[in-house]
Formats: C-alpha cells, structure tokens, sequence
C-alpha cells in the first residue's frame, strides 16, 4: 500500500508518546511545536542521526531501528543528567515501506510513552534510509553533568556491563546463533539510556559521558575537558555472562574497553562522596562498578597485578583515516 506524505505522518506519527514534564502546548500538525520549559529550567538539546548501512545493517527491522535510535538520543541527555520531554523526528525514506514503518512506529511510541517523552514534530523526505531524532529535556540551572569536571583522586565509575553490544553487532554481522545471542543482540539494538541513574548520582558526580564509541575513546573526552589522566584496572571492568560465555575473557574484555555503542554511563564521583553513591543507589536496579581512578598524569593507564602500561584511546570516527579504528 503507498501512502502519501501526509496520510503517513497523520497515521504514524501524530500521536506518539507522553510528555511526562507536562510541558508540550502544541505537538505535530502545524508549522512549529510550542513547548513551555517549567520556570528555573534549562533546556538541554541533542541530536543523533543513524543511517543504514553504517549504524545498523541494511534490512534491519523497523522496531529495532526504533529502539537503537530513541534509545541512543536519550543516552545523551542521560549523560547530562537533565529529564526528558520531547523529541523531533527526520525521516528520510527510499519508499513508503507500511511494515517497516508500522513497526517503526509502534515500537517508537511504546518506548517515548515508557520513558516519558513526546514526539512534537519532525521533517519526512524521501531518500537512502536516514533517521535523525532530536531530543530535548529539562536541568536545573548548574545541575547538568558535564565532561569536564574530573579531578585528580575522583573515582571512575560505570552502569551495567560493557562490551555486549559489539558482541550483538558481531552476531548480526557474521549471522551467528546461539544461547548467548539474543541477549546480546537485545543489547545491541535496544540500548537502555541510564536516565534514573544519572540522577541519582548529579548531585556528587563531578563528570559524566554516554559510552558510544567505547570506554576508552569516551573516558578520555572527560579527561581532555577535565585536563586529567585515568588509572584503570581492567579485570575490574563489568562484562556479562552472556558475552564472557561467549567469546571468552581476553575478547569481552578488548570489546568492554574498546567496543562502542553501550549506551552506559561513565561518571567520576570524588572519594568522599562515596558513601553518598552508595546510598543513592542502595534501591536501584543498575549495577553501577568502579573501575579506576582519575590521575594527575595526563593519559590513561591500565593497571593490572603490580603491572602499569599505557593505552591508546581507540574509538570509532568517522572520519579517520580508515574509518573505522577499533
Ligand atoms: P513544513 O512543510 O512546514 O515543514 P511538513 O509538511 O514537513 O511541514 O510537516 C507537517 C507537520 O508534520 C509538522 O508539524 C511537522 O513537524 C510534522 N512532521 C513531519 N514529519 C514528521 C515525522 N516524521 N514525525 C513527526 N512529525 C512530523
Ligand atoms: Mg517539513
């Protein structure tokens, strides 16, 4: 069935979510959505664009571009500790797909109602298969965790476990099966943006990052802002039991510290506020792990049975000589 442009927004795209904050006046259907921030708050604003081929594998069902998508835009606003509200939506399309699309959408609208934001508005072209979601949220003045303040002593902490999500890319790459892969696809293609976590911890924490091009290449994003260095210890780092299964230690932990696109929280908290995380944490259900500390010396160090030896921040850019540098 082709449907025309409009005919698609109207039934995919006009009514998906909930504003949570309370906070939308006007959502899809005119020129411009209004949105009234609640008095005292900042507005925090980020996009992410995936594009096929190159964020997730042509052919990739609707739901689960839905899923990889939201979840890794609201990642960046959890890295900001900020709550969210409301998102745009730029589709570009090479045709009017309706099992793709109402895949896409049904699953879109399930995951903004469940984390309280709304789709206001967005742009529909036709073209290679391109999606862009811009999300905005709400801090309080001063309150947003940023990169840049890491200090000398402060300890390295991070959500959930690493590495699985370049296990389940893996998976889908080389079409491998198994008992461990659905978890880790699951990791792959819907990320959990930490936004609980962060803020619970925005009070002490002195820095935050979302892992999406690994922990190395994101942890050195505080230290260059912070104008620090960083002492890991590796055999400290969380990697599941699906992946350890699965490609052994030595492999879970090269994609624990090299692997991109988690989507967890990397966050520093000074010594003396670790009875405050502790008790932050004390009901929640995200395992939160220390894995070192930051340093004075510049750089990031791994540390390992009296063994100390320095490491290159590798990543994924985009633009690097071969592209891809993991
Ligand atoms: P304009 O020509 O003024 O840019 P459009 O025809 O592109 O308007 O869009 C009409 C309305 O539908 C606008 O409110 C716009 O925000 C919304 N819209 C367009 N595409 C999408 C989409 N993919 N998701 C959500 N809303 C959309
Ligand atoms: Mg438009």
């Amino acid at each position: 069935m082709a449907v025309d442009e409009f005919e698609l927004i109207r039934h995919y795209f006009s009514d998906l979510g909930n504003d949570k904050s309370g906070s939308v006046r006007l959502s899809v259907g005119d020129d411009c959505a209004i949105i009234a921030p609640p008095a005292g708050y900042n507005l925090v604003v980020s996009i992410d664009t995936m594009v096929e081929g190159t964020h997730f594998p042509k052919g990739t069902p609707g739901d689960k571009v839905a899923s990889r998508l939201l979840g890794a835009a609201l990642s960046d606003l959890a890295a900001m500790a900020a709550v969210p509200a409301c998102f745009t939506l730029a589709l570009t399309l090479p045709e009017t797909d309706t099992v793709w699309l109402k895949a896409f959408s049904a699953r879109l609208s399930e995951l903004a109602s469940q984390y309280g934001v709304r789709l206001v508005g967005g742009d529909t072209t036709r073209g290679p298969l391109t999606l862009s979601i811009q999300v905005h949220g709400w801090t309080k003045p001063g309150k947003a965790l940023l990169r840049s303040g890491a200090q000398p002593g402060d300890r390295i902490f991070v959500t959930g476990t690493l590495g699985d999500s370049r296990g389940g890319l893996e998976t889908v790459l080389k079409h491998i099966t198994g008992e461990q892969v659905p978890y880790l696809q699951k990791r792959f293609f819907n990320p959990e943006p930490r936004l609980d976590t962060a803020l619970l911890v925005s009070d002490f924490a002195t820095s935050a990052i979302d892992i999406s091009d690994g922990l190395l290449a994101d942890l050195n994003h505080i230290l260059m802002a912070s104008k620090v260095g960083a002492m890991l210890h590796p055999t400290e780092l969380p990697v599941s039991q699906s992946l350890y299964r699965w490609v052994g230690e030595k492999q879970a932990r090269e994609w624990a510290l090299g692997g991109g696109e988690d989507f967890e929280l990397c966050f520093t908290v000074p010594l003396l506020a670790e009875p405050k995380l502790a008790w932050a944490l004390r009901e929640h259900d995200v395992a939160v792990t220390c894995i070192g500390q930051i340093t004075e010396a510049p750089g990031i160090v791994l540390a390992e049975e009296g063994k100390v030896w320095s490491v290159e921040p590798q990543g994924y850019n985009h633009f690097s000589e071969k592209g891809v540098n993991r």
